[in-house]
């Protein structure tokens, strides 16, 4: 049986990409690995992953992923990761969805900070593309 593939399309299985992430069993590596798994958690809309993985200067109180229409996360493709200072990284990304019959693309930088060794996203500047 073929592994399933991580939804972040890493090119990895999910078992040993975004699946230990989410569980809790490995702390991200780096923001790009945080990032990913945040994405995949959109896929699986995993409210409290996401929740849990946002900085709480900036963290929402909920998130209404049940709200229609739900997007359907159909890709995603890092086009930059920079480290910005020790602890801290931005990572730029192109997620598409879809929402009814209609494709759409979120381009976005998004920054996160490292602390007591756990990266979280902060926030994010959209880019028109
Ligand atoms: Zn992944």
């Amino acid at each position: 049986m073929a592994a399933t593939p991580c939804p972040c399309e890493s090119g990895k299985p999910y078992a040993d990409c975004c699946a230990p992430l989410i569980a809790g069993t490995r702390p991200a590596p780096d923001a790009e690995a945080l990032m990913r798994s945040r994405y995949t958690a959109f896929t699986l809309r995993d409210e409290a992953y996401l929740l849990a993985t946002w900085h709480p200067s900036t963290r929402p109180a909920a998130l209404d992923l049940a709200a229609e229409p739900v997007p359907k996360w159909i890709g995603l493709q890092v086009r930059r990761r920079e480290r910005t200072g020790p602890d801290s990284a931005e990572v730029e990304f192109v997620a598409r969805y879809r929402v009814g019959g209609r494709a759409h693309r979120l381009h976005e930088t998004s920054r996160f900070l490292r602390e007591d060794g756990a990266w979280r996203y902060v926030d994010g500047t959209l880019h028109e593309s």
